[in-house]
């Protein structure tokens, strides 16, 4: 069976839309994944860390029959492939892939959590989640896309869509 799968794509080193893009040309030759839409992309603050760059986040839609898990491998080989070096956790990195949902599966395992833990707490993942897909629902806090962004309380997260990409 099939899951639409959303992904997160965040980069802060180098060339960040370039990289994000190519994030997305290597996704699209995932086995068993059918590119969906592409949100617009987002100038963002850092959240949880002082003093880094500024990041370029963006989200697009997958229909995927890979289980959960096989994606997220793809994902991390992607993220290896595009040179991110794991150091400390919040250490600048030239791509950032996460699995935000995957259908309305609720996955608490060690090594993947879905839907992705935080992405109801940051701007960034939420304004291009509204553009893609508003009515789609957090299947944990059973709350659309639109009213998890309405009701965000506004912690100074600035998310500003890049022109001309
Ligand atoms: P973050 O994305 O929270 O800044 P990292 O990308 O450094 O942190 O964390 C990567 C690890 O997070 C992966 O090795 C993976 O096992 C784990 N992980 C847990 N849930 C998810 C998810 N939904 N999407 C991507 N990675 C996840
Ligand atoms: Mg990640």
């Amino acid at each position: 069976m099939a899951n639409t799968a959303f992904i997160g794509l965040g980069s802060n080193l180098g060339d960040k839309l370039k990289n994000c893009l190519e994030a997305i040309e290597l996704i699209r030759e995932i086995p068993g994944c059918d590119l969906g839409a592409k949100s617009g992309f987002y100038r963002t603050t850092p959240v949880g860390v002082e003093g880094q760059d500024w990041y370029v986040n963006g989200v697009i839609s997958l229909r995927t029959v890979l289980p959960a898990h096989d994606l997220l491998n793809w994902l991390l080989g992607i993220e290896k492939r595009m040179g991110r070096v794991r150091k400390d956790k919040w250490d600048p990195r030239t791509i950032d892939l996460d699995i935000l949902l995957f259908g309305q599966t609720v996955i608490n395992h060690e090594d993947l959590t879905i839907p992705h833990p935080f992405m109801h707490l940051r701007r960034f993942v939420l304004v291009p989640m509204v553009q893609l897909a508003p009515d789609s629902i957090h299947p944990v806090l059973g709350k659309t896309m639109s009213w998890l962004l309405e009701n965000f309380s506004d912690d100074g997260q600035t998310v500003t869509e890049l022109e001309g990409k």
